[in-house]
């Protein structure tokens, strides 16, 4: 016999796993499937920055403060350490001109409730002793702060079994089951049919396949990223540092670094966060290779000599393991979280790009809100999927 619920919750990742939790919170009875094991794809080949720093000013900034504020008490929410640390981070700025750029994106951050702070050359290195010498100034962002993405993914899911959430894993959703007036009534999946008035997908970089199964399209595509893990070692950096740059790359904005054209093509920027451990990962790059997640070694070695140009300190440091995953991108960059209209009773929450991590609390508290029908904690427009229509 069919399994029948409330909502089904089809992916769980970081997004998933948010969403089930919120839901589970409001009462819901909510049965979340997973064809592999939780946090199994996007979510366990990233790093844990909750940043506000390297969005966009406006709306994505606005985005992103609402979910750093739900970041402050969420340990004490799921009862879960998530080795969550507000240390701030800071963007590391190559070059004088590279400063007067930035001057412009530093005001309309603050436009946008963002307080960014501006570090003279002269005091680069009392900030960070280990940065090269000839670093011009940093932009200090006091809210951003890191995690540890496994825990969070963890954490939510154990909160949400404890609201009543069922999870099962190895569960692959084949396909949508839609009513005769084309409405969603459940998820036909590897192990049975499920039904249910409501139904979320969250499946990240899959999201397209089991959407596309209704005859609806959802442009979202991978966008692979490395990352490079470090041996213990000794302090490098006090907190989370990225390059200027990383923003130029992250956007698409090739050609405006002073960088090897290996570089542009990856679109390599240094991205750099300690861990509590005294590991520390070293990312970015991107690029649109598939579904495929194998370790390009021109890529990581690139960006571990991306990484020497900012700390000159870590030429000799050992490398324990890299490993690559893929972004679920969108052309605007902002997540789809969303009804999908031609199918009532079908959801979209995916595309959360280089952000899942950071944005995942505001995103299950958006999903919970719209199936709810309480007014949304920040307008739904520029999150829909009608943009893309
Ligand atoms: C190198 C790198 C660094 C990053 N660093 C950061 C960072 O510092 N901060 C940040 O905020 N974000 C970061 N991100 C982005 C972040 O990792 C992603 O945005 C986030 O993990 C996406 O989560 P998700 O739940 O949407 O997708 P996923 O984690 O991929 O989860 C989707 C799940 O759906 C499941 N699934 C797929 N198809 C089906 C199906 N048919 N049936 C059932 N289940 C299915 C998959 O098995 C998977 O577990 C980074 C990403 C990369 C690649």
């Amino acid at each position: 016999m069919s399994k029948v619920c409330d909502v089904i919750v089809v992916g769980c990742g970081v997004i998933g796993a948010a969403i089930t939790y919120y839901l589970s919170a409001s009462g819901m009875e909510v049965v979340a499937v997973e064809e592999n094991d939780v946090g199994s794809g996007t979510s366990s080949r990233c790093d844990g920055n909750v940043l506000v720093i390297d969005k966009k000013p406006g709306f994505d900034c606005e985005l992103a403060l609402k979910s750093q504020e739900l970041f402050e008490t969420l340990e004490d929410d799921i009862s879960f350490d998530v080795e969550y640390r507000q240390l701030g981070s800071v963007l590391a700025v190559e070059t004088e001109a590279q400063a007067e750029g930035a001057a412009q994106w530093h005001s309309a951050m603050s436009r946008s409730g963002v307080r960014v702070k501006y570090i003279e050359s002269s005091d680069v290195h009392a900030h960070e002793p280990m940065l090269a010498q000839d670093i011009v100034g940093l932009f200090e962002c006091a809210s951003d702060s890191s995690l540890n993405p496994m825990n969070l993914v963890y954490g939510y899911v154990l909160a949400a079994q404890n609201n009543g959430a069922v999870i099962k894993t190895r569960t692959k959703a084949k396909r949508l089951l839609l009513d005769t007036q084309h409405h969603i009534k459940g998820v036909e999946t590897s192990e049975g049919t499920i039904l249910a008035p409501l139904v979320v997908i969250s499946a990240g970089v899959w999201t397209p396949q089991i959407v596309r199964t209704c005859g609806v399209d959802v442009p979202i595509v991978p966008r692979k990223g490395h990352i490079i893990v470090s041996e213990r070692t000794f302090k490098v950096a006090s907190r989370k540092i990225q390059e200027f740059g990383y923003i130029m790359a992250k956007f698409g904005e090739e050609g405006q670094r002073d960088v090897e054209p290996e570089m542009e093509k990856y679109g390599i920027a240094m991205v750099f966060e300690p861990t509590p451990h005294e590991n520390f990962l070293i990312g970015s790059s991107r690029e649109f290779a598939g579904f495929d997640t194998t370790c390009n070694m021109e890529v990581v070695s690139l960006m571990a000599k991306r990484a020497i140009r900012f700390f000159p300190c870590i030429e000799d440091v050992r490398v324990i393991r890299t490993y690559a995953g893929l972004r679920p991108y969108t052309q605007d960059h902002r997540p789809i979280i969303s009804k999908v209209d031609q199918v009532p009773g079908l959801y979209i929450a995916s595309g959360h790009e280089g952000d899942g991590i950071g944005l995942a609390p505001i995103t299950g508290l958006l999903v919970s809100e719209m199936l709810l029908g309480c007014t949304p904690s920040v307008p739904l427009e520029p999150l829909s999927l009608n943009r893309f229509m």
